[in-house]
């Protein structure tokens, strides 16, 4: 925990990661848990661990880097953040965001922006910036991110770190920020695969605050680490190297299916032909829901509450005019217009269809094959600065990611070679709460 708070202490200045330090609480729980005796310590104990800011953490600030929650101290810890602390961690402090988790970039951070520590001139990747940059930066080995549409995945491929998405259930929502709660996991990010297997294991499960959490055995992801892919069939969409994906991503993919091969795999091309349909239905749907969630944010109940104003109408309209950022505003605006009489049918019902064709895509190449590989980003880290005048190229950027949680189903991004010395990231995706297989091939390459 001490080193923990040095390395923040010495390199968070430049790198904008932490939004909330918990030295004092933190450091008098590292002290009391000295006393625990060895026998008793499980494999997490006494690592410390940072928070993503849109976790709600009992008496430690959480603002989800919007300025509409400043001096929002909740009343509860969420269930992972339970978890953590049962399992013996320590919470360092609550990481940098863009704000609500909207973005790819954390240059929506209504606080301030984050810099990756492999160049810092770029990126760190979003909406879990703060989380990859402060894993990637050795600030604190171990972190939770969320991931509505790639939002774990990206920053850790543009940061050269390990994230997990877990499937749609595996972890407990109740204590997170709902963005899109159809679509959102909490999941971690750490170093390595094996710190990765051991995190989610102990966030995991069933808890009776989250009906969306689903109530399956959490197997032992580290017993999966065995290093044996032999048989494994492997799938690679073809949409996932086409157009768009840069060479150097492209053949990262193709030498880490060599590696595999090698050790017994076998990998063949399918299709998974409504991919070209996710983005859209993921901005139509994630708004939809955004809309509703963020209503709750009106100046009465939670944080910042505008002056200077003669009504409760003025009040909220104020609150939410000066609390939220312009990407916040943006997909509020877009999702309520999904949502609206006129255009329900033709914007968020179509959605919807065409995101279960998405998840049967998925389906029907599961039949056949155990996992499916690709790249996590089409490119490394871009230059901060260099995407934010343009939503569109920003969304696209989550082009390999978004299918993932509108189907539902598990995927990790690992290292996976450079371009220009920046981290390139190689996404596994799986079936339906297999995360084992998906960290027994992830270990292949450790
Ligand atoms: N970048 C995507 C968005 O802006 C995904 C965000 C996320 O996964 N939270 O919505």
């Amino acid at each position: 925990t001490e080193e923990a708070y040095k390395r923040v202490a010495a390199l968070d200045g430049e790198v904008g990661a932490f939004l909330a330090l918990n030295e004092e609480k933190a450091t008098a729980q590292a002290k009391e848990m000295d006393a625990v005796p060895f026998e008793e310590r499980g494999p997490l104990f006494g690592l410390p661990i940072g928070v993503k800011d849109n976790i709600v953490t009992e008496g430690l600030e959480t603002t989800c880097a919007s300025k509409i929650l400043e001096g929002f101290n909740p009343i509860y810890d969420a269930t992972v953040v339970n978890k953590l602390r049962e399992a013996g961690m320590v919470t360092i402090g609550k990481l940098n965001m863009d704000e609500f988790a909207m973005g790819s970039s954390n240059e929506n951070s209504g606080i301030k922006p984050v810099r990756n520590p492999w160049g810092l001139d770029r990126v760190p990747g979003g909406s879990s910036g703060g989380s990859a940059a402060a894993v990637a930066a050795g600030e604190v080995p171990f972190s939770l991110g969320s991931d509505t549409g790639g939002s774990i995945r990206q920053p850790a491929s543009f940061c050269g770190v390990v994230g997990m998405k877990p499937t749609y259930g595996r972890v407990s929502r109740y204590g997170l920020v709902a963005f899109a709660s159809s679509l959102d996991q909490i999941g971690p990010i750490t170093r390595n695969v094996r710190d990765n297997a051991l995190l989610l294991e102990a966030i995991s499960g069933v808890d009776a605050n989250d009906s969306t959490s689903a109530n399956v055995e959490v197997p032992s992801f580290v017993e999966a680490l065995t290093g044996d892919v032999k048989g494994l069939r492997i799938a690679v969409p073809k949409e996932y190297l086409g157009e768009g994906v840069g060479e150097a991503a492209r053949q990262s993919v193709l030498d880490a299916l060599k590696v595999l091969e090698a050790q017994g795999a076998t990998w063949e091309e399918v299709s998974l032909p409504h991919s070209k349909y996710a983005l859209a239905a993921y901005y139509i749907l994630s708004s939809s829901e955004a809309s509703s969630n963020l209503s709750r944010f009106d100046g009465i109940r939670f944080g910042f509450r505008a002056e200077n104003v003669t009504n409760l109408e003025e009040l909220y309209k104020e609150t939410r005019a000066q609390g939220f950022g312009d990407e916040v505003k943006r997909r509020i605006m877009l999702g309520t217009y999904s949502l609206s009489a006129g255009t329900y049918d033709a914007y968020y019902k179509k959605a919807q269809q065409a995101r279960t064709l998405i998840k049967e895509d998925f389906d029907k190449v599961f039949e056949e094959f155990d996992v499916i590989l690709g790249p996590t980003t089409p490119t490394p880290a871009f230059k901060i600065g260099e995407n934010v005048e343009d939503p569109m190229t920003m969304y696209a950027n989550d082009i390999l990611t978004i299918p993932i949680n509108l189907a539902g189903v598990p995927a990790i991004s690992i290292p996976c070679g450079f371009e220009d010395g920046l981290p390139l990231g190689l996404q596994i995706i799986g079936k339906y709460f297999d995360e084992a297989t998906i960290y027994r091939v992830a270990d292949a390459f450790e």
